[in-house]
């Protein structure tokens, strides 16, 4: 790569400059800093430490010189005269300095030569300019860094949407770059109804587009890998180009666009019809059909108008109760999921003050119809214009207008059948945890999904919130009309399309069964975990907010066995602070009133990009830079996260956890971190450092981890996908990830033999923890805590109590042996 130096009479502006340009170009990029003179604090330049910072940055490739003033650029040319060799091989840039580095370290990280990142440094002022309106962007500039025209023969091409609040600003734009340059491609863009398209290699081409929020970049893309190109271009732009999507921007993330659209043609269900797909939480529901996603509306009954004035006023005062319902209902969620889950109802806030609906409703009125009809149609109107554009994500802002459309409606009528406020069996294409957090789990009697696996987090979420939910159950779902009475199995993973009478008849004695054993689960909650000999088993919940810690106590978990810390990145342009994240896990501890809490540092990765720590994309995110290997790369994060978790240790029962560790030296590694942050925070209240088994490498060497783990934890989420080689949200591998498989106990067990050698204990706090009968076979095979969500507890602890351990522990030997999953629950499932 060609390296950079930054030469500047302040030594804190050159680094400075260099720290914001890494930011773009990455950890590798050779970014040297040669700022003021030897004398420190003395303004000036130094040929000698200019010197100095060229060679460190020479690479084959050669070296870009950016100066401030004056004498800078004499101290560079000294510099160069002094250089044993490779003076040939450095240029000295006129470019402006801070723009020109962000720029360079661009070209340079995508492995422009020494030409093309002095080009992109020269035109980095272009971007500003653009961004400002005060100038357009050189033409000539634009013309060198572009052939002046996308290639006449694309091989593929993506309308994109920009969904990302402040749009394709530097960073964003940097890692849109970064991915066309990954490809042996010829890719161009533009802003369609902008300026032609320029060369998607330039950094200053493509911050100069000045795409915004809702514009649209159309992309072409010609070569061996143009599809590639185009695909990983795409995911960037549905991620919001890495900085997240804007709340309401393709407003409903209710539904992902990342999956195909069912396949055109395919047809509704037929009545008595059963679909089968994966089961995702227990229990059995029936009721109407609620569409989140394709859906229609109800047209309204007729009724002879009442007269333009009075139809007018109730559309207001319709309009106005459909506010205050919204705005409850935004409150409700943040409440319970969060302020960024609720954000939805915001941009449905904006859809009941749009004058796209407003207009052509008032204008009906005014030629005679009635207010429903007049707001059924302009909601329809809209709805089938958001349908009608090219971009998926853009076309699901439909299902918000409907959803907008029978609130108002429902006001009109005094029929509600909003989907945030459904009493219904809910029916989407996939759904994403910030819809289904937006659910009411007292109105919403059972979740059906096209797409999704049991550990997907909706799924995680539906078993959170108690509510019935079978997923994966194929494109056919979608096509049920709104209405329709349906029985969800969230048991069997099943979906019945008007099912017969007795069928229903049966499902409700079922329901009242199911109810019946989860009320006198709920009557014992707060006794401890334990078999029916007395033999101990903790048993813990998973937490994802800090929210939920109450709720967690409330269902009698004894501890928290995993805090997913994600949730204090989600949605951030700027990291947690070290002071947040410890006011936050200190309010966690107090709900937990002395109950022990391990605390889960980081798990993110390209699969779930967070703004506020850029990742490049990966072709497969579930084998790339992940958990502890980005803590690792990112040691100050992990630190920050250690100094919080450390000070509150001082004050409660804390415990730290890595996850995704592979190896002992990631472990020392992580240790070493530790190590610093308490000599940092002078805190030294002993602090338990775990970790969580969920890479067979881990389980297969847990004796040699045992040495320096305080104790395991199984995710058994993950173990499953890495020991079945099957991504855990394919519903079509659903058979390999279903279930305790033989392969994954049996890691189980190696882990809980290497560990007890040591000493150490071992908790389960994958999903499969929260499975009344594989929670029998885990505890079976020695596990001593399981951790699941908060509202399986008592079903779980119920599920021991009924059970002798030696029995418990003769059926998980024999599990190890059963031919499949189903098989190996179904030894546990007969002793309950
Ligand atoms: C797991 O992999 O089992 C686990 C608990 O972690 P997560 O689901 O957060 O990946
Ligand atoms: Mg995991």
């Amino acid at each position: 790569m060609v390296g950079i130096v930054v030469v500047s009479h302040s030594e804190t502006l050159a680094e400075g400059v260099v720290r914001l340009a890494r930011e773009m170009g990455g950890e590798e990029l050779a970014l040297e800093a040669a700022g003021g003179m030897e004398e420190e604090g003395v303004l000036g330049t130094d040929a000698e430490r200019v010197r100095a910072a060229i060679e460190r940055a020479m690479s084959d490739e050669g070296v870009l010189v950016l100066m401030d003033l004056g004498s800078a650029l004499m101290s560079a040319e000294f510099a160069i005269e002094m250089l044993a060799d490779g003076g040939d091989r450095v240029v000295l840039s006129e470019a402006p300095l801070v723009e020109g580095a962000v720029a360079a370290a661009v070209a340079a990280r995508g492995g422009a030569s020494l030409q093309e990142v002095a080009d992109e440094a020269r035109r980095a002022l272009a971007m500003k300019a653009s961004q400002l309106g005060v100038a357009e962007p050189d033409a000539s500039v634009a013309d060198s860094a572009s052939d002046g025209h996308a290639p006449s023969a694309a091989d593929a091409e993506a309308s994109l949407p920009v969904l990302n609040a402040i749009g394709l600003h530097a960073r964003p734009a940097a890692r849109f770059v970064e991915t066309a340059r990954g490809f042996d491609a010829d890719v161009h863009v533009g802003k369609l109804g902008g300026a032609p398209p320029v060369k998607a290699t330039s950094l200053t081409n493509v911050v100069a587009l000045g795409a915004r929020l809702g514009d649209t970049l159309r992309v072409t893309a010609s070569g061996p890998q143009a599809s590639d190109a185009i695909a990983a271009l795409d995911d960037l732009a549905k991620s919001g180009f890495g900085d997240g999507v804007a709340p309401g921007a393709a407003a409903p993330p209710v539904e992902t666009a990342d999956r195909p659209e069912p396949a055109a043609g395919t047809e509704p269900p037929a009545s008595g019809a059963t679909l089968t797909g994966v089961p995702a939480a227990g229990g059995v529901a029936t009721g109407p059909a609620r569409l989140l996603s394709g859906g229609s509306l109800e047209p309204p009954p007729d009724r002879d108008p009442a007269g333009a004035e009075q139809e007018r006023e109730r559309l207001e005062s319709a309009l106005s109760e459909a506010r205050e319902a919204v705005t409850a209902d935004r409150d409700t969620v943040a409440r319970r999921a969060g302020r960024s889950e609720a954000e939805i109802f915001d941009a449905h806030l904006a859809l009941l003050d749009d004058d796209a609906l407003l207009d052509p409703a008032r204008s009906a009125i005014t030629a005679g119809a009635t207010a429903e009809r007049a707001w059924y149609d302009a909601a329809q109107q809209v709805a089938e214009q958001y349908r009608g554009l090219d971009v998926p994500l853009l076309q699901e802002r439909a299902v918000d207008v409907l959803d907008v459309g029978r609130r108002v409606i429902g006001a009109l009528t005094g029929v509600q059948t909003s989907t945030s406020s459904v009493s219904g069996i809910v029916i989407a294409g996939e759904l994403t945890p910030a819809g289904a957090a937006r659910l009411d789990p007292a109105r919403v009697l059972g979740i059906a999904t096209a797409h999704g696996t049991a550990t997907a987090h909706a799924a995680i979420l539906a078993r959170a919130l108690g509510i019935p939910a079978a997923v994966g159950l194929g494109d056919s779902v979608v096509e049920i009309r709104d209405g329709t009475t349906v029985l969800v199995d969230g048991e069997a993973g099943t979906l019945q399309v008007d099912p017969p009478a007795e069928v229903v008849r049966e499902a409700e004695e079922r329901r009242e069964r199911v109810a019946q054993r989860r009320a006198a689960a709920r009557e014992r909650a707060y006794e401890p975990g334990a078999f029916k000999d007395g033999r101990r088993v903790e048993v813990f919940a998973n937490l994802g907010s800090a929210a939920e810690a109450a709720r967690a106590v409330g269902h009698g978990a004894e501890g928290v066995g995993l805090l997913r810390t994600e949730f204090l990145f989600l949605d951030r342009e700027e990291l947690p602070s070290e002071e947040e994240q410890a006011d936050t896990l200190r309010v966690i501890a107090a709900a937990l009133e002395g109950r022990p809490l391990i605390v889960r540092t980081l798990d993110a990765g390209a699969d779930k990009p967070l703004p506020a720590l850029p990742m490049p994309p990966e072709a497969n995110p579930f084998l790339g830079v992940r958990g502890v290997r980005i803590s690792l790369q990112q040691p100050e994060v992990l630190a920050t996260q250690f100094r919080a978790i450390l000070r509150v240790a001082a004050e409660y029962p804390v415990k730290a956890m890595l996850p995704m560790v592979a190896t002992l030296d990631e472990l020392q590694a992580a240790r070493a971190v530790l190590g610093e942050a308490r000599l940092a925070t002078g805190v030294r209240a002993p602090l338990e450092l775990g970790i969580m088994v969920e890479i067979p490498a881990a389980a297969l060497t847990a004796s040699r981890l045992a040495q320096e783990a305080d104790f395991f934890s199984l995710g058994t989420n993950d173990l499953t996908q890495y020991t079945m080689a099957a991504e855990r949200g394919d519903e079509r591998l659903a058979p390999l990830l279903t279930g305790p498989q033989p392969a994954v106990l049996r890691l189980v067990r190696e882990t809980v033999r290497a560990a007890s050698e040591r000493g150490r204990l071992v908790g389960v706090c994958g999903e499969l923890a929260g499975d009344p009968a594989a929670a029998v076979l885990l505890a079976g095979l020695g596990v001593t805590e399981l951790s699941m969500a908060p509202a399986l507890v008592p079903e779980v602890k119920a599920a021991l109590r009924s059970v002798d351990s030696s029995r418990a522990q003769a059926v998980a030997e024999q599990a190890l042996d059963a031919p499949d999953a189903a098989a190996a629950r179904a030894l546990a499932a007969a002793l309950l």
